[in-house]
C-alpha cells in the first residue's frame, strides 16, 4: 500500500513531461492580456488528453476555459494565469501558475478516481490578470457559483509565502475641457484645461498627507496640450486609488471625486469623471488554509515566511469574496535580490529547473490542501468557519 505522497509523486511524475512541454511553449511565446489564444489552446488540449471534459471560450471570454472531472461535492477549483507582459515576456512567470494548476488538477483527478470518492476537479483559465481582471466577468457570469474551494499559486522574487491578502484597486480616467486660444495674443480667451489637471494632482498631494498608511494614490497625465502656443482645451489623467479596506476605497473615490470638482470649478472647465472597469476587491486571507500551506511548505524544504499583505492588487481579491480561497506564492529566484518580478530576468527564471522544481513542490502542496478538505470534515469545517461571508455548507454525499 502506498502513502498518498508516493501516490502524489508518482501521478505528477507520469504527467510531468506533457506538463513542461506545455509551460515551456507558453513561455516561449508570452501572449498578451485577452490575447493568450495559443496558451489557452494548448491547457485546453491537455487536459482534453488528461480526460477533463473542457470548454473554451468559458461564460463568453475567448481565452478563458473551463476542465472539470469527478462530480458531486465538494468541488474543488485550481485557477490559472498565463498572460504575459509587453516587452519583457514572462516576466510575471505565469507560465508557472499554468503548471502548478494543471499539475495539481491532474493529480487530484487520479487521486479520486484511485480511491473511489466523491468530489469534483475543475482547471479555470482566467485570462488578462494584468490588464482587465477577467477573474471578475467570469464570478459575475456565476462561474463559482457551485465552486467549494480556490487554490492557485504564483510564483515569486521573494520567500514562498501563504496568502496575507493584497490592495483593493480602482482605476479612473479624468478628463477637464476648455477653450483653446493664442497663449501670447489672446489668452484672455481660452480656458486652460491644463491648470484643472495640474490642480487636480495638487489636491491629491495635499490629501495624500491626511491618508492612513495603507493607502495609495498614484496617477499620470494622459493628455496634457498640443502646444505651448495653444491654450489647452482638453487634458485628462489616469489615476489608480488603493487600499486594504472596502469601505475606506469607497470615501476614497469620494474624495478624489470631490478634489476633482473642485480643480473643474477652480478653472471653470467641464469635467468627466469615469471608472475604468474591473475595480479589484482588497484580498481577504483564509488562516486555516494559510497555516496548512505553510507547514506543508516548511516540510517540503521551500522555507516559506508570513508575508505582510501585498501593496499591489489582484483579481484573485475579488475570488475571496466568493468562496474559501488561497493565493499562494512560491520563489523561485533561489532569493537573489537583483531578480525583481516584472522584470525580463524573472522571465529567465521561470524557465529554469530550480523554478519548475519549486513548481512541482507547489503542485503537490495544493493537492494535499485539496485533499484535505476533500476527506477531513475537520479541516474543512475550519476552512469554510474562516470564510466570512454566508455559505451553504457543504454535504460531500449530495
Ligand atoms: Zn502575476
Amino acid at each position: 500500500m502506498t502513502t498518498l505522497e508516493e501516490q502524489t509523486r508518482s501521478i505528477l511524475k507520469a504527467h510531468e513531461q506533457d506538463l513542461l512541454s506545455v509551460i515551456s511553449k507558453i513561455h516561449a511565446t508570452p501572449e498578451l492580456s485577452g490575447k493568450e489564444i495559443q496558451a489557452c489552446a494548448w491547457q485546453a488540449e491537455l487536459l482534453s488528453a488528461w480526460g477533463f471534459s473542457v470548454e473554451t471560450g468559458y461564460k463568453g471570454l475567448a481565452t478563458a476555459f473551463n476542465a472539470t472531472a469527478g462530480q458531486n461535492k465538494p468541488h474543488i477549483c485550481f485557477m490559472a494565469e498565463y498572460d504575459a507582459l509587453p516587452g519583457i515576456g514572462h516576466g510575471c512567470g505565469h507560465n508557472l501558475i499554468v503548471g502548478v494548476a494543471l499539475g495539481a488538477g491532474v493529480v487530484l483527478k487520479n487521486l479520486l478516481a484511485h480511491h473511489h470518492l466523491p468530489g469534483r476537479v475543475t482547471v479555470m483559465g482566467t485570462p488578462a490578470e494584468e490588464q482587465r481582471g477577467a477573474k471578475i466577468d467570469l464570478i459575475k457570469a456565476g462561474a463559482l457559483k457551485d465552486v467549494d474551494l480556490v487554490l492557485m499559486a504564483h510564483p515569486s522574487d521573494n520567500a514562498t509565502a501563504p496568502y496575507a491578502g493584497e490592495s483593493g484597486i480602482r482605476q479612473f480616467m479624468v478628463s477637464f475641457t476648455g477653450k483653446t486660444a493664442h497663449a501670447a495674443d489672446c489668452p484672455e480667451k481660452g480656458v486652460n484645461a491644463l491648470d484643472a489637471l495640474r490642480l487636480l494632482f495638487n489636491g491629491v498631494d495635499a490629501w495624500r498627507q491626511q491618508l492612513t498608511e495603507t493607502s495609495r494614490v498614484h496617477g499620470v497625465i494622459r493628455d496634457g496640450g498640443q502646444a505651448p502656443n495653444i491654450i489647452p482645451d482638453f487634458a485628462r489623467a489616469e489615476f489608480y486609488l488603493r487600499d486594504f479596506d472596502l469601505n475606506f476605497l469607497d470615501q476614497m473615490q469620494i474624495r478624489f471625486e470631490n478634489i476633482a470638482k473642485g480643480a473643474a470649478l477652480m478653472t471653470d472647465t467641464a469635467l468627466k469623471f469615469s471608472e475604468i472597469p474591473n475595480p479589484y476587491k482588497p484580498g481577504i486571507p483564509n488562516d486555516p488554509l494559510n497555516q496548512l500551506f505553510f507547514s506543508l511548505a516548511r516540510d517540503a524544504g521551500m522555507q516559506p515566511k508570513w508575508p505582510e499583505p501585498s501593496r499591489g492588487s489582484s483579481d484573485f481579491g475579488d475570488v475571496t469574496y466568493e468562496v474559501p480561497a488561497m493565493h499562494a506564492y512560491f520563489n523561485i529566484t533561489q532569493n537573489n535580490p537583483d531578480i525583481i518580478i516584472h522584470s525580463k530576468e524573472f522571465a529567465q527564471a521561470a524557465a529554469t529547473d530550480f523554478a519548475f522544481s519549486q513548481m512541482k513542490k507547489t503542485a503537490r502542496i495544493l493537492t494535499q490542501i485539496a485533499w484535505q478538505f476533500l476527506t477531513e470534515p475537520d479541516f474543512r469545517n475550519k476552512v469554510q468557519s474562516a470564510f466570512p461571508f454566508d455559505r451553504q455548507t457543504i454535504d460531500p454525499h449530495t
